[in-house]
């Protein structure tokens, strides 16, 4: 293999990449795919272009900070950051520690989501810190430590699925998000054992075309119901795993009373899936879970829910009923989104998490960490408030006054997306770290330059739970630093009373200091095996080989069996709403060409050539009813709101149900899909409902 090996920038297959120098080009470097068990030397075009980001003209290379006529100008990194360290100690001499928050990214490698965490309890002691992978996997963790008592996307290698007759992939479209994951399904695929649960007939629905498998295709919003609807034949027809269920589970009478409602029949009726099919799915998958090798696997269309710790649990007890988790023939997982959204959320970052995955809660962690770092346990501040709430107190007088922003783009990925931009300019001070001046980074007050993926040594963890070496191959822009020097360099002006190493490796051996003992245990990981190529899987004790496959002897409840948890529907739903007829369920998601708030691809320009902007997807009969052609202008807006709306093309597509219509999330302004969702959230997990907004969509005319 030619050049430096690390891994793709962006999501969590963290495709495995080679960097060769070049002097020629956009690029200091060019790409290549190299081999690696996930990807298998495959890239998508995000992944080819990534490295046109490193010279990239509109990059940030100098601190930035507001000047009295409220312009950004250049400054030193002295006066930036000393900038940063007066207004977080005059902001909290007046309102306490609690005025100061941080707000992180599923990005961020291991060792700066570690430190930022550190940074916050220890540096500014807030409670206030929380991070985007909240809007993007957090009711799939709450159902997984419900479950399982631990949470890690896959608890089993990717490749595993290589020998799937049967896979169940439920609000996913993996196809367009990570091309190279669809190579694991072709097993599956070319048996007809493929089943696609999504609203959308999106790429990955249409693998299953030519009897490769089945498309189901439930009405919005009615995902619990379809997966009670699965759980019933099984238990019906006599199709679950019952030495399994009664050696390794609790809480099966209470499912099985609470399926008994949801009959094929009555399921067709609320969800638009018809009954045969939800039987023939339900069969295949127990016969290949009986016969064969099954899996169940969940992604943001059915997570990002205000019921979405519910539904993935409803996708869990389907699996538990089967027999998959912890047997060597099937499994359930959920399919981590960006690149570190694993790693990201074991470290710290999370306000209500200590490293190694720990409660911030429990006596012994707190004890653990605070030993680790150094300070009194007393010191290390209690739980804080997830990402919407934490937003929505931005500005308030009991709110939080000063923002550290990291790795996020707030003002385009959180929900109510204008009422979050409302509340970044009622702040006291915003401070932003970037690479470009993303649409938060526009409000601050300053910013930081921090240094992309191939300038910089560290860990990430994908979608498997597996950690990966990210190594530097180019020299970054003079004028930029790392988040662990900016860390550093603040804990120093604000007189932390603990060390903040900028060394990469230095801070992963605090990391596993800390980690040791918890649910993500890093301690036998290091550095030096990563290099040498040797496979960690956490949890990953000193003196072990790590975990590969969860679940195999026992799950991590205190007792070692899972738990079935009932979760109940609500009837009736969208379905009998009677909507007008110009109203529709909006269900927003990804692009092959764009990733999250789309601040880095689209300023690539093949991507952003091919997807400049977004269309509103909407089926050619609910078009012709609101007398709108293909490529017309739309606006899109929320029933009775005063939020603002969207303004965008349509695409007419046979593809999407008639009900629904479809945004990506990916873009600014007035077509920025997060001005229409709304900041509900789940209540167990605090994840928004991102994929159900009720939208009027009228024919608009633009310039
Ligand atoms: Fe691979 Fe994801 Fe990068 Fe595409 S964006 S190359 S799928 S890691």
């Amino acid at each position: 293999m030619a050049g430096t090996a690390t891994h793709c920038p962006y999501c969590s297959l963290q495709c495995g990449m080679a960097l060769a120098p070049s002097s020629d080009g956009p690029a200091p470097v060019n790409v290549s795919g190299r081999d690696f068990p996930t990807s298998r030397g495959g890239l998508c075009r995000k992944g080819w272009t990534a490295a046109e980001l490193l010279r990239h003209p509109e990059r940030v290379t100098e601190p930035l900070v507001r000047d009295e006529r409220g312009a950004l100008r250049t400054a030193t990194w002295d006066e930036a950051l000393g900038r940063v360290a007066s207004e977080v100690r005059r902001i909290q001499a007046v309102h306490g520690p609690d005025a100061v928050g941080v707000f992180g990214g599923g990005g961020l490698t291991n060792e700066k989501a570690y430190l930022l965490g550190k940074f916050a309890r220890v540096a500014l002691a807030t409670s206030r810190i929380d991070y985007n992978g909240r809007f993007c996997m957090s009711s799939a963790a709450a159902a997984g430590n419900r479950a399982f008592g631990i949470d890690r996307g896959l608890p089993f290698p990717l490749t595993d699925l290589d020998a799937a007759d049967a896979v169940l992939l439920l609000g996913s479209n993996v196809a367009e998000t990570m091309p190279p994951f669809v190579q694991h399904l072709e097993r599956a695929r070319a048996g007809g054992g493929l089943i696609v649960v999504d609203p959308r007939r999106s790429a990955t629905a249409q693998l299953t075309d030519d009897g490769a498998g089945r498309h189901l295709a439930p009405a919005p919003h009615t995902d619990l119901i379809l997966l009670l609807g699965l759980a019933h034949v099984v238990v019906n027809d006599g199709l679950l795993d019952s030495h399994y269920l009664a050696q390794r589970t609790r809480g099966l009478e209470s499912v099985i009373l609470s399926v008994a409602p949801w009959w094929p029949e009555r399921v067709q009726g609320a969800t638009g899936v018809p009954a045969e099919l939800i039987r023939a799915a339900a069969q295949r998958l127990a016969k290949s879970a009986r016969t064969g090798s099954c899996y169940i696997l969940t992604g943001r269309g059915v997570e990002q829910h205000a019921d979405g710790t519910d539904t993935v649990t409803a996708a869990i007890n389907l699996a538990l009923l089967l027999g998959l988790p912890g047997s060597a023939r099937g499994g359930y997982g959920t399919l981590t989104g960006q690149g570190n959204g694993q790693g990201g959320r074991e470290h710290g970052q999370k306000a209500d998490q200590l490293p190694g995955y720990r409660k911030i809660t429990d006596p012994a962690a707190r004890a653990h960490v605070a030993e680790v770092w150094g300070v009194p346990e007393a010191s290390i501040p209690g739980p804080g408030l997830p990402a919407v709430e934490l937003l929505r107190t931005l500005g308030m007088d009991d709110g939080v006054r000063a923002l550290l922003v990291h790795g996020a783009n707030v003002v385009v990925s959180a929900p109510d997306a204008s009422t979050v931009r409302e509340g970044l300019r009622r702040l006291d001070f915003l401070a932003v770290c970037d690479f470009f001046l993303s649409e938060t980074a526009r409000e601050a007050d300053v910013v930081l330059p921090v240094l992309q993926w191939a300038e910089e040594e560290g860990t990430m963890t994908n979608l498997e739970g597996r950690v990966l070496r990210r190594r530097r191959a180019v020299e970054p822009p003079p004028g930029a630093r790392s988040e662990l020097w900016i860390l550093n360099r603040l804990a120093e002006l604000l007189e932390a009373p603990s060390s903040f190493p900028t060394d990469p490796q230095a801070v992963f051996e605090e990391l596993r200091a800390a980690s040791s003992g918890g649910p993500a245990d890093y301690s036998g990981i290091s550095y030096q095996m990563l290099d040498a190529g040797e496979e960690a899987y956490w949890p990953y004790p000193q003196g072990s080989r790590g975990t590969p496959r969860l679940f195999r002897e026992r799950f991590a409840h205190d007792d070692g069996r899972a738990r079935l948890v009932a979760v109940r529907a609500s009837t009736g739903g969208w379905a009998s709403a009677r909507p007008r007829l110009d109203e529709f369920q909006l269900a927003t998601g990804r692009l092959l060409e764009h990733y999250q708030s789309g601040a880095q691809t689209r300023r690539v320009s093949t991507l952003n050539d091919a997807q400049p902007e977004p269309r509103l997807q909407i089926h050619p009969a609910a078009a012709e009813r609101l007398r709108l052609e293909d490529g017309a202008w739309a606006r899109v807006t929320r029933p009775g709101s005063a939020v603002p709306e969207v303004l965008c093309r349509t695409e007419l597509s046979v593809g999407i149900r008639p009900d629904t219509v479809f945004l990506p999330f990916h873009f600014p302004g007035l077509a920025a899909a997060n001005q229409v969702t709304e900041a509900r959230t789940d209540p167990i997990s605090g994840m928004p409902e991102f994929k159900t907004t009720r939208v009027l969509v009228q024919p608009a005319m633009r310039e």
